[in-house]
């Protein structure tokens, strides 16, 4: 038995590190909502270089980080087209809807990576008695598809068709840098067509709070203003964007290691006999694998694992889902591996 719990029910469980820690006692601060935070600066001009942009917003969460570019974008009663398993319209409790006025439009698609031809039908005929496109929204890498990455020639169709037609690409790109290592390409060059990026600071890049939004100078200061509104302007918060900084420079050297863990767990997840998993679909740090045909449901399941200190989380009745990140090693996978063989085998 290992000694500690391993963690793998997400990516924003990790801790921060001591690097962090010693970035964050050290934090030059000021009042943000005065633009007067060197650290928060700092950090915003930062993402925005990483990312080809103008401009760069320090936010408390992604769900803000979402909800401000879609609010930024739209007006009430028009219609964000997303995918029908998307992070915007399951886990960020309809805030388009119940703050920002705005339907969500739903496209299925089963790996999470929606086309332009999935996508054309459900835009609006553009006439003044039906509700209007106004926005698409896109999520790299796909959670709840298992972290899959949208091929970057099918996202610039979405873009470059989209723009033609006169509607803007938002990007939940929580896990853009995930994306990017996968597709050994940069996340500027993966993310130039969108109009709006959200990622997380908070997930594999090991931040303990925030996410950035970048794009055009016009564009972050109306999202400064909703983000306002929001009631998410913060006063001396470079405490938290030192540790952003951090998470910025360092935190994507270490994904690779994630991926490479993620396919332990989902190598070894495969050759458990009941559980069903496709190792060659495990792109990033994402797994999702079927206990269907084992003799536990999958939250029975979670249980027992959580009591053998291995947590993971239940997607639905037969899924369940792992997660790696920067604080578990391969050791721990392995042993994840070891714990789960043994209790779908003692089934009961
Ligand atoms: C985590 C996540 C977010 C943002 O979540 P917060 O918990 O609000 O920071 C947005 N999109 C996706 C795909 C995510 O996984």
């Amino acid at each position: 038995m290992s000694d500690k719990i391993i963690d793998l029910r997400s990516d924003t469980v990790t801790k921060p590190s001591p690097a962090m820690r010693q970035a964050m006692a050290e934090a030059e601060v000021g009042d943000d909502v005065y633009l007067e935070d060197p650290t928060v600066n700092r950090l915003q001009s930062r993402a925005a270089e990483i990312f080809g942009r103008e401009a760069g917003l320090f936010v408390p969460s992604g769900s803000m980080g979402n909800l401000t570019c879609i609010m930024a974008q739209t007006f009430r009663g028009q219609e964000v087209i997303c995918e029908a398993a998307g992070h915007i319209y399951n886990y960020e409790m309809a805030s388009m809807t119940a703050l920002g006025g705005v339907l969500p439009r739903l496209v299925a698609a089963a790996d999470g990576i929606l086309t332009w031809d999935k996508i054309a039908p459900a835009i609006r005929e553009k006439v003044y008695y039906r509700p209007q496109t106004a926005l698409i929204s896109l999520e790299n890498t796909h959670n709840m598809a298992g972290g899959t990455v949208y091929p970057t020639d099918v996202a610039e169709e979405i873009c470059d068709r989209a723009h033609e037609v006169g509607i803007p690409v938002h990007l939940d790109g929580a896990r853009i840098f995930n994306a990017a290592v996968y597709l050994r390409q940069d996340v500027a060059a993966i993310t130039k067509k969108f109009d709006s990026v959200q990622f997380c600071l908070s997930k594999g890049l090991g931040a303990p709070v925030g996410s950035m939004i970048v794009g055009s100078r016009d564009f972050i200061e109306r999202c400064r203003a909703i983000r306002k509104m929001l009631g998410g302007g913060m006063r001396q918060v470079g405490v938290l964007a030192g540790a952003g900084l951090v998470a910025l420079e360092e935190g994507p050297k270490l994904l690779p290691r994630d991926h490479e863990n993620a396919q332990i767990l989902a190598q070894g997840l495969a050759r458990i006999p009941g559980i069903q998993i496709d190792p060659a679909k495990v792109q990033t740090n994402i797994v999702i694998f079927d206990v269907g045909r084992t003799r536990l449901a999958a939250p029975q399941l979670v249980k027992k694992l959580d009591q053998r200190e291995v947590l993971s989380g239940a997607v639905d009745a037969t899924r369940i889902r792992v997660v790696t990140h920067r604080d578990v090693g391969r050791a721990d996978c392995e042993q994840a591996v070891r714990v789960i063989g043994e209790v779908v085998g003692a089934g009961y």
